[in-house]
């Protein structure tokens, strides 16, 4: 049997990294998606084919709609038709009040966490939909707990642009429940990976961990499974809805 294609955004590092091999030991190729981190995308592809997958890396910036349009083109190029699209790609900033934010730090991060995934969605239902000639498919936005926490005095702009988010899970899903696109979201808790060091918060994870009912970071990989089985034929009622995987909150 051919393996179908899921194409991850921001799958050089953290959970997009630890997705991309899950997903290929799961019998999936990939299209891991990167914006500057390539040998950290030529590892994953190494650990993709290790698996048995094949990978292919795309350089892209998700928050630029033209270069999002060669992303598809050239995942479809390389890998054939791409049967799941993990919008996974995600910034944060350091931590202020609202008012203190500048204009051009609120636009850098609605463009990639909200825009870049909006930009990714139009390109996979133009693929996938019924009504364009698509066979279906399914889309799985990583979200955040922070849409419902709110993030005060950290970064509520980051939690506005996970919100919206889920409301664009939603309402893609409606729009395409009759096209053969589920669409579903991932709502990850403080989990250890990069992101915060880049955001300028080194050690966040660790610093923050007796917040969490748990009392402990979640790991890349436990993250990366509720997005496999909403990107999986196993959930193939599921749609409009959304995983936590939070440690408790
Ligand atoms: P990460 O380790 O920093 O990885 C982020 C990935 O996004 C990298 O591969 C990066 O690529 C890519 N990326 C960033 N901007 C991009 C752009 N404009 N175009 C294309 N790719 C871009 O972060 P992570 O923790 O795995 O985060 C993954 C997702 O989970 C994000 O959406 C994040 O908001 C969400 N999340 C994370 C946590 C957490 O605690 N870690 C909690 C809730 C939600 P390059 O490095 O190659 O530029």
């Amino acid at each position: 049997m051919t393996r179908p294609t899921m194409l991850i955004t921001g799958a050089s590092s953290g959970i997009g990294a630890a997705l991309a091999v899950l997903a290929a030991e799961a019998g999936w190729n990939i299209g891991i998606n990167y914006r500057s981190d390539k040998q950290g995308a030529e590892n994953v592809a190494e650990k993709v084919r290790n698996a048995g997958g094949e990978a292919v890396l795309l350089q892209a910036d998700v928050a630029d709609p033209h270069q999002v349009e060669r992303l598809f083109s050239d995942c479809i190029a390389a890998l054939g038709p791409i049967t799941a699209l993990i919008n996974n790609a995600g910034i944060t900033a350091p931590g202020m009040r609202v008012e203190e934010m500048s204009v051009e730090r609120l636009q850098t991060i609605f463009q990639i966490n909200t825009l870049g995934s909006i930009y990714c969605a139009q390109s996979a239902v133009r693929h996938m939909a019924k009504r364009y000639g698509g066979a279906g498919g399914a889309i799985v936005n990583v979200s955040s707990v922070a849409a419902k926490l709110g993030s005060p005095g950290e970064y509520a702009d980051y939690a506005a642009s996970k919100a919206a988010i889920d409301a664009l899970t939603l309402g893609l899903a409606l729009e395409n429940a009759e096209e053969g696109i589920r669409v579903n979201a991932v709502r990850p808790g403080i989990t250890d990976t990069p992101i915060h060091a880049r955001g300028g918060a080194p050690g966040r994870a660790e610093r923050l961990k007796d917040r969490i009912p748990m009392k402990r970071a979640g790991q890349p990989e436990e993250i990366a499974e509720a997005i496999l089985w909403l990107a999986s034929p196993k959930a193939s009622y599921a749609t409009g809805t959304f995983i936590d995987v939070t440690g408790g909150r």
